[in-house]
């Protein structure tokens, strides 16, 4: 088994679970790392790769996006800022004058500074997305210290290019088993040593194991010898003090303090001094050190800074020095705070909401406003409608999307008057704002324009309860939260026998003794349950589940599949239960067979007699423990032993929050009145962009085709059937999932 090095583990985290294998085995993680800014490269989207044909794109950044935070935490990993010089295939006009991007546009806008003539389209990706290079730009030079990715060796050999033979072959001299050997090698398969961290893992135990007296020595000989230019100057590549003694041993000092010695602060933006004529390299101060009885700085610019001393180097020398690939060494005193940091990016105040967010009107609607009924269901679909997202707001307009626009299961939260001993003095200016800028937008006009999203978060942020509530990207069960619970004080839809009470209910299940290849929300929720021996008290009118992840950052299983309906009448307490096997009513449960039997049936009521008369059960070695159901009188009353149970309670799928490198999107689905299969739509707040820096982005509805005879029966079982990009994306994206009970809604 090969290990993977830092700069790979880097080049991967971005990329989803599902997709890390093929990129290691289809030869594009070594793409990823070969590819520099000014390369050419082929690349789609993963999602769409079998609608699309590949398009050629100009590598304009690849790196880390540490410093653009999401929820507190860093984006990890390595991305890279694509942009296409042709039109891109499949997309329309309409998108091709635009940038497009899978994350949130400020970021892409980060990434991709300018916009040149000729620019089709953006995208932001992570290593999956490039499929090929076109054109690599590598100019190697004779003394360049290089990796050879041969593949018959675990690990690439390290070499000094003595000679370029043509364009296709070098000549590089390599430390073969003690002896100096000259290969000519395609420089293809040929790195720049800088580009290149070597695991700390895979580290020979030899403190200097590649450039050693007698290595430097003689590569430098072997360059001189070659290319005396080379030699006599030193390649800036090769770092300043490649051919200088051993460093002397190292003295910790204290970065954070060595910072605020010479008036800077860890992570601030800065500006590094360059020669003259050179423009400052604008970047992020990231460490401070001391190497050589100097003090050094440890920083994130966007191109190596001229003269910066080697880094490998000061990895040697100073254990604490940051590992990135993406940070450059210079002398401390070149830095100095940028002093555009503080700059405000708000735009300028007397701008008017159409100036900002584009000419489409959303006038406010006053009254009670209904669903979007299914004969109208038609003008959802297309561009500029649903919520338009700006700045970090995904996560609230799926979620306020999939809530409000065709169900009224959330009604009751935009109807009840205030309390004046319970509420808050805010309560209906917020629920005014919800429903009067957003619900009756959203139903009426289709189409909620960002201002009025901005000004429900301003009213939330007030509140002071969730810091960063304008700017700052959150969870979407943290939203329901602030505004179902402690904004307008809701009684929770859901009801535990615990006497705990929520709005959404987290399912976490230990899956260690299930075989769950590809669990649904049905067996997950109960599991949930059952594992944490709770039930619910009553029918919800609505459930929003949250799957077993954590946003972005962790997975329990890498796809979960939404059940279009939920059968929940076993988790009622009060509910009479139909034994599994003859049909009356249960007198006992038997968690030990919950998936056991019946290829995963989800099956444990028993009457008695049917259980005492299950072998499965009796088996020693399964020693199966029961658990007596107690029913309220009138159920016992009215079904004795004879007469047959049959009133399932179920719970029908309406929509599903979706997540992906951070960007929140929503699927509804919408079932039909005469029993027809239900449609489903695919909602992005974000999904495409007018302008750069100071436009705004355009949302979008499409229709999302046949999802339910995806997720109901076995075709996601069949391997040789691959589903649709919309069904792959909602089974390893899914968040949130949203369920109602239209009869338990009449009653409350
Ligand atoms: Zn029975
Ligand atoms: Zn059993």
């Amino acid at each position: 088994m090969k290990r993977l090095t830092v700069a790979q583990k880097d080049l991967l985290l971005p990329v989803p679970y599902s997709e890390r294998l093929f990129c290691i085995e289809k030869g594009l993680l070594q793409n990823g790392q070969r590819c520099q800014i000014g390369d050419c490269v082929l690349a789609v989207d993963p999602l769409k790769h079998e609608l699309r044909e590949p398009t050629k794109f100009t590598v304009r950044y690849k790196g880390s996006l540490r410093e653009r935070r999401d929820r507190g935490t860093p984006y990890a990993g390595i991305y890279f800022g694509l942009v296409s010089t042709e039109p891109v295939q499949n997309f329309g006009p309409r998108q091709i004058s635009c940038f497009k991007s899978i994350y949130s546009p400020d970021v892409l806008q980060y990434v991709i500074k300018e916009r040149n003539e000729g620019d089709h389209q953006a995208v932001l990706c992570s290593l999956d997305w490039i499929v090929g290079l076109v054109d690599k730009k590598f100019a190697l030079k004779s003394g360049d210290q290089v990796l050879w990715f041969d593949d018959e060796r675990p690990t690439p050999l390290r070499g000094v290019v003595v000679r370029i033979v043509n364009d296709k072959l070098a000549s590089v001299n390599f430390d073969m088993d003690g002896k100096k050997k000259s290969i000519d090698v395609e420089i293809e398969a040929l790195m720049l040593a800088s580009d290149y961290e070597v695991d700390t893992a895979e580290r020979p135990r030899s403190p200097y194991p590649f450039d050693s007296q007698s290595d430097a020595s003689a590569a430098a000989a072997a360059a001189a010898a070659a290319d005396p230019h080379a030699a006599a100057s030193g390649h800036r590549r090769q770092g300043s003090d490649y051919d200088n003694a051993p460093p002397p041993p190292y003295e910790p000092v204290d970065p954070l303090a060595l910072a605020t010695e010479h008036g800077l602060e860890l992570n601030a933006a800065i500006l590094v001094e360059e020669p003259r004529n050179h423009q400052p390299q604008q970047g992020f101060l990231r460490w401070c050190g001391s190497y050589r009885n100097e003090a050094i700085a440890g920083v994130d610019c966007e191109m190596t800074p001229f003269d910066s001393v080697s880094a490998s180097a000061v990895r040697r020398a100073c254990p604490d020095a940051p590992t990135d690939s993406s940070i450059s060494f210079v002398q401390l005193n070149r830095v100095r705070l940028d002093p555009r940091f503080r700059e405000t990016r708000s735009p300028a105040p007397d701008l008017t909401p159409s100036q900002r967010f584009g000419h489409k009107t959303c006038e406010i609607v006053d009254g009670d406003c209904k669903p979007v009924a299914h004969e109208h269901w038609g003008k959802l679909v297309g561009p500029s409608r649903g919520i338009q997202g700006h700045h970090n707001s995904c996560y609230l307009d799926a979620t306020l999307f999939a809530m409000f626009t065709t169900v009224s299961v959330f009604d009751g939260v935009l109807n009840r008057k205030r309390n004046k001993k319970k509420d808050i003095p805010e309560y209906e200016e917020i629920q005014k704002c919800l429903k009067l800028n957003i619900v009756n937008c959203l139903r009426e006009h289709q189409f909620v324009r960002a201002d009025h999203v901005i000004k429900l978060r301003e009213q939330l942020d007030k509140l002071g309860k969730v810091p960063g509530m304008l700017g700052e990207e959150k969870d979407p069960e943290e939203f329901i939260n602030l505004l179902l619970d402690h904004a307008l004080k809701h009684d929770p839809y859901i009801k535990l026998s615990s006497n705990q009470a929520c709005h959404v209910l987290q399912l976490f299940v230990d899956s260690s003794q299930y075989d769950l290849k590809l669990p649904d929300t049905e067996t997950l929720l109960h599991l949930t349950l059952l594992q944490a021996g709770l039930k619910l008290t009553q029918t919800p009118s609505c459930l929003v589940l949250q799957t077993p992840r954590s946003g972005k950052d962790y997975k329990l299983f890498d796809r979960v599949v939404p059940s279009t309906e939920l059968d929940i009448s076993n988790l009622l307490t009060e509910h009479p239960r139909q034994c599994c096997v003859c049909g009356k009513l249960a007198e006992l449960e038997c968690h030990d067979c919950f998936l056991q039997f019946q290829e995963a049936s989800k099956d444990y009521t028993f009457c008695k007699k049917c259980f005492d008369n299950n072998k499965d059960h009796k088996n020693p070695k399964a020693q199966h423990k029961t658990v007596g159901i107690k029913y309220p009188k009138q159920v016992t009353k009215k079904y004795g032993k004879d007469k047959p149970v049959e009133c399932p309670v179920k719970m029908k799928l309406f929509a599903v929050v979706c997540i992906h490198t951070s960007h929140y999107v929503c699927f509804l689905r919408l079932c039909q009145p005469d029993n027809r299969p239900a449609k489903w739509l695919f909602f992005d707040s974000m999904a495409d962009r007018s302008g750069l820096e100071s436009g705004y982005n355009i949302p979008e509805v499409t229709d999302a085709g046949d999802i339910d005879s995806w997720l109901n029966g076995s075709k996601l079982k069949d391997s040789s059937v691959q589903p649709p990009p919309e069904v792959k994306r909602l089974l390893s994206d899914c968040y949130l999932c949203f369920y109602s009970n239209e009869e338990a809604a009449m009653y409350r």
